[in-house]
């Protein structure tokens, strides 16, 4: 079984080179706790195709103050880490480009990232991994939010919530449940074994495992046909929803053990979410509410 999940000063310890990106992801954790995301999780239509994660087409209206600030925040955490995150320190993250931010984050979006990245004089990818990390508190209120909305019928290999690939799989318990597992919003899912949740393969000849030293308590499970691959930690509970990135960044050897055998995550989204960011009218929140009840 693997060990409870790594705790920051664990993996800052062991990995002195990820502190000042361990930075950014404790400002993303601190911002799940706060309850003001709460209030910006968007009504849903109830009419959506089954195979919709819940997120699909909604319309999404943030405080741009709260936006901004987070993302500069996390830009500046990030600029720490030198190299190309320097970028990040001198970029002038406005209110108006920290929505653009989070609705491309949160379509999967990377050319828009790109894009905006190249606007801002930033590097792309350390504009990307801030951006991914910003999305978490807004994603993680929708599943807080949804959570007593079974998902028990869930057939597609994306997140049920905000339609990401899965991060990683656990092996649950005694009975070794297969739970899939989002790391933008903390969903988990169950699936059937043998099954790809990239291409939907179940051919037990194509679909094989990596196991690494040490036992089968951690593995990569291999799709030939897609050539995807999937974590699988076995555990004795799931982890917290808000774990999921820590155990993907503490599993990294197992990422590394699969790309050098040609196998890969998949980067486009898994479902083509179609979700619009946009400011809170003027007034802000209880002009908003006022406006939904008139
Ligand atoms: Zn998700
Ligand atoms: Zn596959």
């Amino acid at each position: 079984m693997t060990a409870a999940a790594p705790s920051f000063d664990t993996l800052a310890a062991s990995r002195p080179e990820w502190r000042p990106w361990l930075r950014v992801f404790a400002e993303a954790r601190r911002a799940c706790a706060d309850e003001r995301w709460r209030d910006f999780v968007p009504d849903v239509a109830d009419t959506q195709p089954a195979d919709a994660p819940r997120l699909a087409g909604a319309a999404i209206t943030l405080d741009a103050h709260v936006a901004g600030d987070l993302l500069r925040a996390m830009a500046l955490a990030a600029a720490e880490a030198g190299g190309p995150a320097a970028t990040l320190g001198t970029a002038r993250i406005t209110k108006d480009v920290a929505l653009s931010l989070l609705d491309a984050s949160i379509n999967e979006d990377t050319a828009r990232v790109v894009e905006l990245a190249q606007s801002l004089g930033a590097d792309p990818g350390a504009l990307g991994a801030v951006s991914a990390l910003a999305a978490m508190p807004l994603l993680h209120a929708c599943r807080e939010a949804w959570r007593a909305e079974l998902f028990e019928h869930w057939e597609a290999g994306y997140c049920p919530v905000c339609g990401a690939w899965p991060t990683l799989a656990e092996a649950c318990g005694l009975e070794r449940a297969r739970l899939l597992r989002c790391g933008r919003c903390g969903s988990s899912w169950t699936t059937e074994w043998l099954r790809c949740p990239y291409c939907g393969l179940r051919d037990h000849e194509r679909l094989g495992a990596l196991v690494p030293d040490g036992g089968e308590s951690r593995k990569v499970e291999t799709c030939s046909g897609c050539r995807g691959y999937v974590k699988t930690l076995a555990v004795l509970k799931a982890c917290a929803p808000i774990d999921v990135r820590l155990r993907d960044l503490e599993t990294l050897e197992l990422d590394v053990a699969a790309l050098e055998r040609g196998f890969m995550r998949t980067a486009s989204p898994g479902y083509q979410l179609g979700v619009s960011v946009s400011p809170l009218p003027r007034g802000g929140l209880i002009a908003a509410l006022f406006g939904r009840r008139a």
